[in-house]
């Protein structure tokens, strides 16, 4: 069945709400900010902002000086989740296979539901009068159709604010990456423009001509995805809510080392807290739930979980609160087994915590990064040193076993 692919972006989003919510800061230069003090930065612009150069990152201090009246206001999250969800309840009237992909994009993934690629386009102009009349007459969107997932989120990041780009054809892909540059495709930043440079790909075509199994060779398996997005070959497609949230993320350990023995068992469910963690930022998720507990050579164990107020995300994080329930009611016999695992999982609650107070956050993707790349163990959290060169040298970390069940089922494990 021909597929139809619909990439639909906010333009402006946190700016166009609050100009939404009060009509007076309408037509001007705005700024929604991290926080107010001079060295907050910007975090939205409004489009009268944007073409006068204050973009998002512009601290409050350059962006007074480059419009002493801007309007400056602080974010409220919650305003914008709200808009969000009225604004993505629409788009769930035109399929079940919708993708939020963040507080101001989302796919639909609209195959059998439009027959051709005209129709298609009048469901998006239907959609963009239906946003401005139930939600708000100041937002406004950008919007790509094609037949892949890349192909639509190209397509609406390079037409304009308040409009849209139907890309039906390979001639009128081909016709696009010719007009733009590399880095302007999903997935292509400075970084990866540098290396493919470095193999004489200097566009979007000699990136779609080159031939895969070299990309591979330079880049892995990551190489097979730029080839196949510049060819118009699907590979993940629209993926719901669902299907990408798993309901809990965990790791078991069934210890060699039985007797009761406190620092081995902090180590070990440190290592487990680590794993867990990872696979965790890996989805971009953070957790309100924890649940840990081990069990005993001769029957019996302690399982407990636990409410989060905090989302957790970072490793320490998910050890610190597992710890404290496990530390309360440490073994008093042999050991058979060590479970953690965190469920009530969602997506980073904002995007605004990317530049807010989030120091911890930032350190923990940045420790994964060095891990995946290095090898496990490469780095880690220095309050977790004694620790992990216990661990490293105790266990076989393969034999960990991933757990994505429910509380329950793990105490029979
Ligand atoms: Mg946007």
């Amino acid at each position: 069945m021909q597929k139809f692919i619909l990439h639909l972006d906010m333009n402006s989003y946190f700016a166009s709400v609050e100009q939404q919510a009060n009509p007076l800061y309408r037509h001007k230069p705005l700024g929604v900010c991290a926080y107010l003090s001079p060295r907050g930065c910007i975090i939205a612009s409004s489009k009268e902002a944007k073409k006068i150069g204050i973009k998002t990152g512009t601290n409050v201090a350059e962006a007074k000086k480059l419009y002493p009246n801007i309007i400056l206001l602080e974010n409220e999250p919650a305003k914008y989740r709200s808009t969000t969800t009225k604004i993505f309840s629409i788009l769930s009237d035109y399929t079940d296979r919708l993708e939020p992909y963040s507080i101001d994009e989302a796919f639909l993934d609209l195959t059998g539901h439009i027959k051709t690629y005209e129709q298609g386009e009048k469901l998006i102009l239907e959609i963009k009068q239906r946003i401005t009349k139930e939600v708000g007459d100041w937002l406004t969107c950008s919007a790509g159709l094609s037949w892949t997932r890349f192909l639509a989120k190209f397509a609406s990041d390079i037409c304009r604010a308040d409009s849209h780009l139907v890309l039906d054809s390979k001639i009128s892909m081909l016709e696009k990456f010719n007009q733009v540059e590399m880095t302007e495709a999903w997935g292509i930043g400075k970084n990866i423009e540098r290396r493919l440079n470095q193999l004489e790909i200097y566009n979007l075509i000699e990136l779609k001509n080159y031939p895969v199994a070299n990309l591979m060779q330079a880049f892995g398996k990551p190489g097979y995805f730029l080839w196949a997005n510049a060819n118009g070959i699907e590979i993940e497609g629209v993926r719901t809510q669902q299907e990408i949230i798993p309901k809990s993320i965990g790791h078991s350990y069934c210890v060699p080392k039985q007797e009761p023995d406190l620092q081995y068992i902090k180590a070990i469910l440190m290592k487990l807290c680590e794993k867990t963690g990872r696979r965790l930022r890996q989805n971009n998720l953070e957790a309100k739930k924890i649940y840990t507990g081990y069990s005993l050579k001769y029957g019996g164990g302690f399982f407990k979980s636990k409410k989060i107020s905090e989302p957790l995300y970072t490793t320490e994080d998910i050890f610190n609160n597992a710890w404290k329930i496990i530390s309360q009611h440490p073994p008093q016999q042999k050991i058979k087994m060590i479970a953690i695992s965190v469920s009530s999982l969602g997506p980073i609650s904002d995007q605004l915590n990317m530049f807010t107070n989030n120091v911890h956050k930032n350190i923990s993707q940045a420790l994964d990064k060095i891990n995946q790349k290095f090898g496990e163990h490469t780095v880690y959290s220095g309050k977790m040193w004694g620790l992990e060169m216990q661990a490293k040298d105790r266990i076989g970390f393969r034999k960990t076993v991933d757990i994505n069940l429910k509380e329950d089922e793990i105490k029979y494990l």
